[in-house]
């Protein structure tokens, strides 16, 4: 596992929302392989292959490149579509949305807001209240567990 991404990637940062314009030539100094390919180049990561897919922690889910806050978990679901899937992003800047047509499909492709890095797709295909399903690559997200104290705030109500 290469753990050195995160201290050498001077462009992650998880207060400010400023947009991050940064060349792939630079990405490619910065990023792991694997977050590059993704992220820079549209890849796809191999179906079932995400520690996240079934994850159920409540927390928040960032771009791995930048430190966008992307997801919540109370919007992820179980698609068993071998991705980690979302009915709802975070916020309406959390995500930027492209038509992508490759491999003779119509399909919308979706961004991070903030450095435009491939996350993954979105379909209509989704629970309530949506309808949708945001289907993303786990390589590209950054997932932190939520505050104890929300944790036993949650659990007060029950
Ligand atoms: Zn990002």
């Amino acid at each position: 596992m290469d753990t050195s991404k995160k201290t050498s990637n001077v462009y992650y940062n998880r207060e400010d929302s400023k947009k991050v314009d940064v060349s792939n030539d630079v990405w490619k100094n910065i990023l792991s392989p694997e977050v590059y390919k993704i992220a820079r180049e549209k890849g796809t990561e191999r179906p079932g292959s995400s520690e996240f897919e079934y994850k159920k922690d409540v927390g928040t889910y960032y771009c791995a490149v930048c430190g966008n806050t992307l997801f919540k978990s109370d919007t992820k679901f179980e698609s068993g579509c071998g991705w980690p899937s979302f009915y709802e992003p975070f916020s309406k800047t959390s995500i930027i949305y492209l038509p992508d047509n490759s491999y003779g499909m119509k399909r919308t492709e979706v961004q991070c807001g903030k450095c435009h890095s491939h996350l993954g797709h979105v379909f209509e295909d989704g629970p309530p209240p949506t309808g949708l399903r945001y289907c993303i690559n786990g390589v590209v997200l950054d997932f932190e567990k939520a505050q104890e104290a929300e944790k036993k705030f949650d659990g007060k109500k029950e």
